[in-house]
């Protein structure tokens, strides 16, 4: 292929990349993948600038933007970053800097947040909007989710008008708690995404859901004698308007002592650093990466004097005053033996590829995901292939790329249209084929499954691979042969011993003390998800006959329900099949409505009106999420960052910066301890004598 029509081809596939990544939250290649491209692109362009596409992604910041927000002009300069890639490219980069202003430089590093880029705008110290990069001039206003953000300040402490520069971001454990609750089909490949997803949510109701929460590194102040005359300064001037700023910052200087002195003059924590100590530094946070409870996709490194900064100015697509430094992610090579198809519990195909064996980032993959047939038609993948691996957001492995064609002559794989367990007629759905046969034997072990699971019902010794031997056996075809099932016959067979029996049947009994919510949510009605049965139950919509006699328009008008998921739920509850299901349920004694609940699980309000966060580690809240639930439970609110408006901290072990910022503003710090004994004491109100807690 010539070099035109090369860039031709790199331009429109990074520009469907950037589109599903900025636009849909939903990338199609890994971050390392798209950064490769576009570095083929620039180098092309540089060799052949009589070629560059007015679209090039190199021309412009990759844009966000969508139709759903009003836009609104930036008065700043909202760009990207420049990337190296090596700790030669940063030392390289900075050299050149300090030769071309003539001048002594200093650095300052912060870390590159995985989020979402956000410019909140004040004036006279009270926020008036909050809007996404966009395509660096015109962003989407979003102001009404950017509230919903505890950590983003609606007045600040001095009445000026200021532009700030932040990403907003989920943290690593709240990440995994609310993607838990998320259907299959909704659930994140990582944070970002659902934090992208989450700011461009319709309803801020819903974006409030989700605790987001932001690093602000850039401020913008009108011209004057208080404006800040360095980074660092702009990081402790952020601070003092209320602003949360990130202290894992380093400064790099021709001395370490210079760079200690820098930090002490502007007040502020950090590491100091001399030039040549870049290697160690960019090491250690490689290795301390892992352990953070945010995701990083790299550090930044940017000029510390404003003065100079102005002289370096801008390009179209980023400043010169900074460049990023991006990890790498993990990659590796094999060959493509062969495309299983797999049918979920919704029916939709997924065809997975069949590797030859190979070590990627500390496990062996044989395994990695192909999305769909528009998927393997776009990478032109063939069996017998030589393809790239990446764990996608470093967790899923995805296959990324054809390196070498096979030498057999195979042709691009083709999915066959015949569910390849049932084999009915596959029916396309967007990008997505389905196969629409209730009755699809991979689809009625994956409701059951999914029934059962440890995030739904929570039936231990009922997983996936014991269902499919009850299966096979005729014993479990529907979600309520769950609570039928001879079980027993099966002994000595399969696998099943008597132990397994007696675990079934202790974890089916013990599941019909779950929550109508929880049941609710478990019957795998489409888009009905945790966080949907939570909204209705809190709506009045708190029963099987409350929901059977329910109407669209009553539906719609819960906070967080729109009318594709309120006209789903008035179709499945019409469906004879669930409404029978859900009849033997009830037979079944399981919680059939929310005041069954509240006969079983009826907790004083001794935390109404108080608002707490939590960290650090417990001994008897583990994961941690427990001792929320519980705040929850009896009334309290749970955040996930401490501010002026929380109430109590609970502190385990460890946890220094919450702690720290609770004793600043005087938020209640309780131990674990007296936290179980606040809880004790609310249960001994009710029932006169201690009742265990159901933590333990
Ligand atoms: P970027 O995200 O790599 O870097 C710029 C952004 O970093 C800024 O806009 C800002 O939001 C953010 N940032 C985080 N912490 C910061 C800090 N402390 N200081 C300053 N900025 C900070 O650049 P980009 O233009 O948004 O996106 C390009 C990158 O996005 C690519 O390198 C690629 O990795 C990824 N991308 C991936 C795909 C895909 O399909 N996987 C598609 C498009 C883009």
């Amino acid at each position: 292929m010539d070099t035109k029509n090369r860039i031709e081809e790199l331009v429109k596939r990074l520009n469907e990349y950037a589109k599903a990544y900025y636009v849909d939250s939903n990338p199609l290649v890994s971050d390392m993948e798209y950064d490769r491209l576009f570095d083929e692109l620039k180098k092309a362009e540089e060799e052949h600038p009589e070629y560059i596409l007015p679209e090039s992604p190199t021309q412009r910041v990759g844009s966000d933007l969508t139709n759903d927000f009003p836009e609104f002009r930036h008065t700043i300069p909202v760009l990207s970053l420049d990337k190296a890639y090596s700790r030669d490219e940063v030392i390289s980069y900075m050299m050149k800097t300090i030769n071309r202003q003539q001048s002594t430089l200093s650095f300052v590093s912060e870390e590159k947040i995985d989020g979402i880029s956000m410019v909140l705008y004040y004036e006279k110290g009270v926020l008036v909007r909050g809007v996404t990069r966009g395509n660096g001039e015109v962003g989407n206003d979003v102001t009404p989710n950017i509230r919903t953000i505890s950590s983003v300040p609606l007045r600040l402490s001095e009445e000026i008008d200021i532009a700030v520069r932040g990403e907003v971001y989920l943290s690593k454990a709240t990440f995994e708690k609310v993607n838990n609750e998320l259907d299959d089909d909704k659930k994140a490949a990582n944070a970002r995404n659902l934090a992208a997803g989450t700011v461009r949510r319709q309803k801020s109701s819903e974006a409030a859901m989700v605790p987001l929460d932001i690093f602000c590194y850039e401020g913008f102040w009108p011209d004057g004698d208080s404006s800040p005359r360095s980074h660092l300064e702009i990081l402790s001037y952020l601070k003092k308007l209320g602003f949360r700023t990130n202290d894992h910052i380093a400064v790099f200087s021709e001395s370490r002592e210079k760079s200690e002195r820098m930090l002490s003059d502007a007040g502020l924590a950090g590491l100091a650093y001399s030039f040549s100590d870049m290697q160690d530094y960019i090491d250690y946070k490689t290795e301390e990466r892992s352990s953070l409870k945010y995701e990083i996709d790299g550090l930044v490194f940017k000029v510390n004097e404003i003065a100079q900064r102005e002289k370096l100015g801008y390009t179209e697509h980023h400043p010169r005053w900074a460049i990023a430094y991006k990890f790498e992610s993990p990659q590796a090579v094999s060959r493509l033996l062969g495309v299983t198809v797999q049918v979920g519990r919704t029916g939709r195909i997924t065809p997975v590829a069949e590797l030859e064996p190979v070590a990627l980032g500390g496990s062996t993959i044989r395994r990695a995901t192909l999305h769909n047939q528009e998927y393997i038609d776009s990478l032109e993948l063939a069996i017998g292939d030589t393809v790239s691996i990446v764990k996608r957001g470093d967790v899923i492995p995805q296959v990324e790329d054809v390196i070498e064609k096979n030498e057999e002559g195979n042709t691009v794989y083709k999915i066959d249209m015949h569910c390849p367990c049932c084999g009915s007629h596959l029916e396309r759905e967007g990008a997505h084929l389905f196969c629409r046969n209730p009755l699809c034997p991979e689809q009625v072990i994956g409701t059951l499954s999914f029934f059962s699971s440890r995030t739904q019902m929570d039936i231990e010794s009922l997983g996936p691979k014991t269902i499919r031997v009850f299966y096979e056996a005729g014993l479990l075809k529907k979600i309520e042969d769950i609570y039928t099932a001879p079980y027993e016959t099966l002994i000595g067979q399969k696998g099943i011993g008597e132990k397994t029996v007696k675990a079934i049947r202790d974890g089916v009994e013990e599941s019909r003390k779950q929550p109508f919510k929880v049941v609710l949510s478990s019957l795998g009605i489409p888009e009905l998800g945790k966080k949907s049965a939570e909204l209705l139950v809190a709506a009045g919509f708190n029963s099987f006959d409350k929901l059977k006699s329910a109407r669209e328009e009553d539906l719609v008008k819960v906070d967080g329900i729109g009318s594709v998921m309120a006209s789903l739920i008035v179709e499945s509850f019409r469906d004879e099949r669930l409404l029978e299901t859900i009849e033997k349920l009830k037979e079944a004694g399981i919680h059939a409505s929310s005041d069954e609940d509240e006969k079983s699980e009826e907790h004083d309000q001794i935390f109404k009106d108080t608002v707490w966060c939590v960290t650090g580690s417990f001994e008897h809240f583990n994961p941690r999420s427990k001792a929320m639930e519980e705040v929850e439970k009896r009334g309290g609110k749970t955040v996930s960052s401490v501010s002026s408006r929380t109430t109590h901290l609970l502190a385990g072990k460890g946890g220094g910066s919450k702690r720290a910022e609770a004793e600043r503003l005087g938020v209640r710090i309780v131990s674990e301890e007296e936290f179980i004994s606040m809880l004790g004491n609310g249960e001994e109100k009710k029932d006169g004598d201690h009742i265990q807690l159901e933590l333990f």
